[in-house]
């Protein structure tokens, strides 16, 4: 088993790029915001969030993360984890999906 980490920090104007492209795909602001924040919304821009694969390390991770603090946020999100608690914790229940 491995995991590695997809992408972590991404500045503003990277996360606003990628916000607005889903828009573009999906047709719709509400309709994007199921996979993407914008960039004043989104952990990725304030350093707090790394997406990892393949999905068996995520399914490690998910287990494990809460040793140093990671935990998965969103149930539509596999790849998604943030700083959230104390290393050692406990991860809050998951979140449907992304919101702003
Ligand atoms: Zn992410």
């Amino acid at each position: 088993m491995s995991v590695s980490i997809r992408t972590g920090y991404r500045s503003a104007k990277r996360q606003q790029d990628l916000f607005e492209n889903e828009i573009a795909a999906t047709g719709s602001r509400k309709a994007a915001l199921k996979r993407v924040l914008p960039a004043k919304s989104s952990m990725h821009v304030r350093g707090g969030a790394i997406d990892v694969k393949p999905q068996a390390g995520a399914t490690w991770l998910e287990k494990n993360g809460s040793e140093w603090g990671l935990c998965r946020r969103y149930e539509n999100e596999w790849w998604h984890f943030e700083l959230m608690i104390d290393p050692g914790g406990t991860c809050p229940t998951m979140e449907p999906q992304p919101k702003e």
